[in-house]
């Protein structure tokens, strides 16, 4: 399994970090940086986007990527997601105010984007990968992902703060080489990460308790503005396998 860590353009500390992995070049999780991240043909490669929430900074380019896209692709890229977050793209982007509803563009019996709903708990297998749902605890309906092929797995937790389902599930994988999380804010703004549902460094230290595979954690999500405060205070956990997911990264399991 091939894993990249999309990053936008210009990388660095300032502008949002906006939330995207690919995997083995034709599966999405998320689309916070995929028109920035690849060119018009990669992108045409995806064939299917799982998104964890509706929230912008995991959704925004997928109107440019449908953009990019149209007419370079036969059948269409399906967009798996909760129900919540598919009628969120449904009302709030793809209505033809904001953006033109591609579910139905060219034509309803083959547009060029196709919504698939999906369950908590319940795998979706594509491309030979197993992907499946685990829900987490953010502001909206969210999940975080297992993906696994044969050979190797990684979880993505998403947006989430404390929560319980993502360590079961990675404590029970057959396989997993790596675990995906998030620390927002930092620890002075506990308040703030609990009403938003997120995590600091230090509620992040006890998440990992329940983690008991001895897997490499990568940290994403920080605020752009507080990272300089955040790494040291995840550096202050020890943890011996905890880094941050670095912007166009690539993991080969
Ligand atoms: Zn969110
Ligand atoms: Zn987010």
């Amino acid at each position: 399994m091939i894993l990249r860590v999309l990053g936008c353009s210009g990388g660095e500390a300032e502008g949002h970090r906006l939330t995207a992995l690919l995997v083995n070049d034709a599966v999405a999780l998320d689309a916070g940086c995929l028109t920035q991240a690849l060119s018009v043909e990669a992108q045409a490669s995806i064939r299917h986007i799982f998104l964890t929430h509706s929230h912008l900074d995991h959704i925004c380019t997928l109107p440019f990527f449908t953009k990019n896209i149209f007419g370079r692709v036969g059948t269409p890229v399906e967009i798996h997601a909760l129900p919540e977050t598919l009628d969120a793209l449904r009302r709030h982007l793809f209505n033809d105010e904001i953006w033109p509803d591609f579910s139905v563009i060219p034509s309803p019996d083959a547009p060029l984007i196709r919504y698939s709903e999906l369950k908590p708990g319940v795998p979706c297998e594509v491309e030979g990968l197993r992907i499946t749902p685990i829900a987490v605890h953010h502001l909206v309906p969210t999940v975080g992902y297992l993906v696994e092929d044969d050979h190797s797995a990684f979880l993505f937790t998403s947006d989430t703060g404390p929560t319980d389902a993502v360590y079961v599930a990675a404590n029970a994988a057959k396989h997993l080489n790596l675990f995906i999380t998030e620390a927002s804010f930092p620890n002075a703004q506990h308040g703030l990460a609990e009403a938003s549902k997120h995590l600091t460094p230090a509620m992040l230290g006890r998440e990992l308790q329940k983690l008991t595979r001895e897997v490499p954690v990568a940290v994403c999500h920080l605020t752009p503005g507080d990272q300089a405060t955040i790494w040291p205070e995840l550096q202050a956990l020890h943890h011996p396998r905890l880094s941050l997911l670095e912007q166009d990264a690539v993991f080969v399991f």
